[in-house]
């Protein structure tokens, strides 16, 4: 499955997010924890669509979809040296599929900060680099032999590559990452298999202080994360660490009272979880009607019966028809029975693209 790799400085409040993403998770009755690795956090992505389903076509059990974080160990300069973790660390976010970069925009004289000061874009700049310095060197690494390759002979393979690390190359140089430029289907491809850092598409979280969680923006740190997020192609969330991770370990009515006098209608990590899922790719189809009304988590762009195959191998091998009615007109028309006679349940083949909210029932031969 798809996982988000959280790096950031040390002390910027990457474990104390993460300790709020795992006790989030560790609440959740459904997940098998014992098969799951230290490092690795599983979330519920909350989705209000799940309730109103329930709420129309009542079932034993309510099953929402989930999601993966890695804990990354340490950054620091001079990783792509080799220094600290370095070299590990960078194979760990080379085994991601998405990063998710903390960093720091609380004041907090009782916590050091590596540098000395806060300083946001010198934080995101100095982790930015490394990850610029280690793509630099696997473009090195092939970049003669692919020349002398495509210079030397009619290697179709090798002339594609090359133009594609002749595309890149001063992109780096420049200071800029992978993901900074347009690619074509067939160089995508070749991109993908190379396996750069700066590819990988890439949240922000800027850790503000608790006073600032109802108007993240109100916070200057804030602001140059997402001016520098705005020109770098990334996103940002902004969220209190400390305060996620207490919210966490409250009871339901706690929480609602903390988050209403806080002045959010949510915790900040679900935002983060809902993002970081649609970093991804990854969209949610439901099933409903039976013993349990369940989200499933597909990637977008994946047919009808690519899709029934995440149920079960049998529903893609049997594959018929998928009977599909969209969220929004079971949420409007309010029974299923209203969506059949406005003539809005659909009977999708083969071909179809699953979107997001679609609520299904496979039709398949056993
Ligand atoms: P890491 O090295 O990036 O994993 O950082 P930690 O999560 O260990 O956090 C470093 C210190 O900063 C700890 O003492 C945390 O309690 C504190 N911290 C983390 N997030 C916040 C925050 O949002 N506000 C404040 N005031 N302190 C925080």
């Amino acid at each position: 499955s798809l996982t988000a790799g959280i790096v950031g400085l040390p002390n910027v409040g990457k474990s104390t997010l993460f300790n709020a993403i795992t006790k989030a998770g560790a609440e959740m009755a459904n997940y098998p924890f014992a098969t799951i690795e230290p490092n690795v956090g599983v979330v519920e992505v909350p989705d209000s669509r799940l309730a109103r389903i329930q709420e129309i076509e009542p079932a034993d059990k309510v099953v929402p979809t989930t999601f993966e974080f890695t804990d990354i160990a340490g950054i620091v300069k001079g990783a792509s040296k080799g220094e600290g973790l370095g070299n590990k660390f960078l194979e760990n976010i080379r085994q991601t599929d998405a990063i998710i970069e903390v960093v720091r925009a609380f004041e907090d004289s009782e916590i050091t900060h590596v540098t000395g000061k806060v300083d946001p874009i010198a934080d995101i700049e100095t982790i930015n680099t490394e990850l610029i310095i280690a793509d630099m060197e696997q473009i090195d690494k092939r970049y003669s032999k692919i020349e002398k390759a495509a210079v030397n002979s009619k290697d179709k393979a090798a002339i594609a590559e090359y133009n594609v690390l002749k595309k890149i190359k001063p992109v780096l140089e420049a200071g800029k990452p992978v993901r900074s430029l347009q690619f074509d289907e067939e160089e995508k491809k070749i991109v993908h298999n190379l396996f750069f850092l700066t590819d990988k598409p890439m949240l922000y979280v800027a850790n503000i202080s608790e006073g600032d969680m109802a108007d993240p923006a109100s916070s200057q740190f804030y602001q140059a994360i997402s001016d520098y997020a705005a020109k770098d192609g990334a996103e940002v969330i902004g969220l209190a660490a400390k305060t996620e991770e207490e919210i966490s370990e409250m009871d339901q009515a706690d929480k609602a009272d903390f988050l209403e006098m806080a002045g959010v209608s949510e915790p900040g990590l679900n935002k983060l979880i809902r993002a970081a899922y649609h970093l991804l790719g990854l969209r949610t189809f439901f099933t409903a009607g039976g013993k349990e009304t369940r989200a499933w988590t597909f990637k977008s762009g994946m047919k009808a019966p690519q899709v029934a195959g995440i149920i079960h191998s049998d529903f893609e091998r049997g594959f018929i028809r998928a009977e599909t009615i969209s969220f929004p007109d079971l949420d409007k028309l309010g029974s299923v029975a209203a969506v059949k006679a406005a003539g809005k349940l659909r009977s999708e083949g083969k071909e179809y693209l699953v979107q997001d909210g679609d609520i299904i029932n496979f039709r398949f031969n056993v």
